[in-house]
């Protein structure tokens, strides 16, 4: 799904592309075509899903070219979120100028807010206090409302705004969009809702982290030419059986399978460009074990599902968010243990892996790259592990005929 299907004005759609977003997240999706046509919503969805687009881009699009006075209320629980809720709107209103943002919110200068009032500020974005306070002055007049937002209605409950909230409530026109957003359900929400909302829509996405808690998520800051070389070392030390490896471009992917089987790695490609019958047979090969290191670009390896892939190495950082939650989707399936590596170069990819952890509630942690040290530790440690198990006649490996040679020699270090 694209911004542009959903009827947006192309004045909202140039603005959206100037804040870089490519697609509506699953929230969006669901909740603008809904708002547009003007019903209640009750909207549920965790932070960092996108919640403040889902209601500022339908409330923006739905605002008169020529009206007067104050159409939309958006009330948020802290000044800092009614900031940052004012400044988005502000960006996606960039081209309409007949849209007038203001933000109202208590440890402010009062005077100044009015000021902004009377200037004709047409959406306001206030914490309940501040915006009861200028209620009361009546240097803020609702007779023209169309629509009221909660956000994080929730939390201004727990910060005890509720009867702030009821009381402007009762005070906004009787026609009107009542839009509830909430990452919770209490009892309380739910009877603001029955009070004040005329047959709500419920829009609710499901905790999208919950198929990705079982994968543990790192990234390493690697200069740019440097890459390769890094993604070598994290092979080196984990020896995955199965793992995948992003990259933006088929060229890319190309070189990345050449360098890492000149490196003695069992790599292979995997792209559009590729023959069918060559594709089937690196899949074959994946599945089968015989390639463990399957080099791929996000449109190649869309619904590949092979079982046993603990390792994904993002070795591009994806340029969609959503690519980001399919691409390690593809380790960690059914409830098993699986991890993700991603390269990033430079400020900008950290500013962008910083929108993917709050776009996806990923926790992202910062690792080290194994040493050499590391690396031959790690081995050793493997090693012993299976002349253990060999040992105690588990396996039968090379471990096992190095201990027959060992016993040959009179070393034995089998149990009895
Ligand atoms: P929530 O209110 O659900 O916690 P926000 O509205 O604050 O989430 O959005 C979280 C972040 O995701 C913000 O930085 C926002 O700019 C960004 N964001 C929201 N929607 C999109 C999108 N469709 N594409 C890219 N980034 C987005
Ligand atoms: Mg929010």
């Amino acid at each position: 799904m694209r911004f542009r299907d959903l009827n947006l004005s192309e004045e909202m759609l140039s603005a959206i592309e100037e804040m870089g977003y490519t697609e509506p997240s699953p929230i969006q999706e669901k909740a603008i075509p809904v708002l547009m046509e003007g019903r209640d919503v009750i909207g549920r969805s965790n932070t960092g899903t996108g919640k403040t687009a889902a209601f500022g881009i339908p409330a923006v699009e739905r605002m008169s070219r020529d009206g007067r006075g104050v159409e939309v209320l958006i009330l948020c629980p802290t000044r800092e979120l009614a900031m940052q809720a004012c400044g988005e709107i502000r960006k996606f209103s960039k081209h309409m100028p007949w849209i007038k943002p203001a933000a109202v919110y208590g440890g402010a200068s009062i005077e100044k807010q009015i000021t902004e009032l009377k200037r004709g500020a047409n959406i306001i974005i206030g914490t309940p206090g501040r915006v009861m306070d200028h209620i009361g002055r009546k240097t803020l007049r609702l007779e023209s409302l169309k629509e009221v937002i909660l956000d994080e209605a929730d939390e201004m409950l727990n910060m005890g705004f509720r009867e702030d909230i009821e009381e402007i409530l009762k005070n906004v026109p009787e026609e009107r969009q009542t839009v509830l957003f909430s990452a919770t359900m209490p009892p309380a929400i739910l009877a603001i809702t029955k009070k004040f909302q005329k047959d709500p829509v419920m829009v609710k996405i499901e905790n999208k982290t919950g198929t990705v808690e079982s994968i543990e998520q790192y990234y390493y800051d690697v200069p740019a030419g440097r890459k390769t070389d890094a993604l070598s070392l994290l092979l080196m030390f984990w020896e995955p059986k199965l793992s995948m490896v992003f990259c933006n471009t088929k060229r890319m992917v190309d070189e990345l399978a050449e360098e890492l089987c000149a490196r003695g790695f069992k790599a292979a490609a995997l792209h559009g460009d590729m023959k069918q019958a060559q594709r089937t047979q690196v899949m074959g090969g994946f599945k089968g074990g015989r390639i463990s290191i399957l080099i791929a670009t996000d449109v190649a390896a869309r619904g590949i599902d092979v079982e046993g892939v603990d390792m994904v190495f993002n070795y591009d950082l994806p340029q969609d968010m959503e690519y980001y939650i399919h691409r390690i989707g593809r380790t960690g399936r059914a409830g098993k243990a699986g991890a993700a590596h991603t390269l990033i170069s430079g400020r900008k990819q950290f500013y962008d892996l910083r929108d993917i952890m709050r776009f996806t509630k990923a926790e992202i942690t910062k690792g080290e790259l194994p040493s050499a040290r590391d690396i031959s530790e790690k081995r050793l440690d493997r090693f012993c592990a299976e002349i253990k198990s060999a040992a105690q006649g588990e396996v039968v490996s090379d471990a096992q005929r190095l201990l027959e040679r060992l016993e040959a020699d009179g070393i034995s270090a089998r149990d009895a």
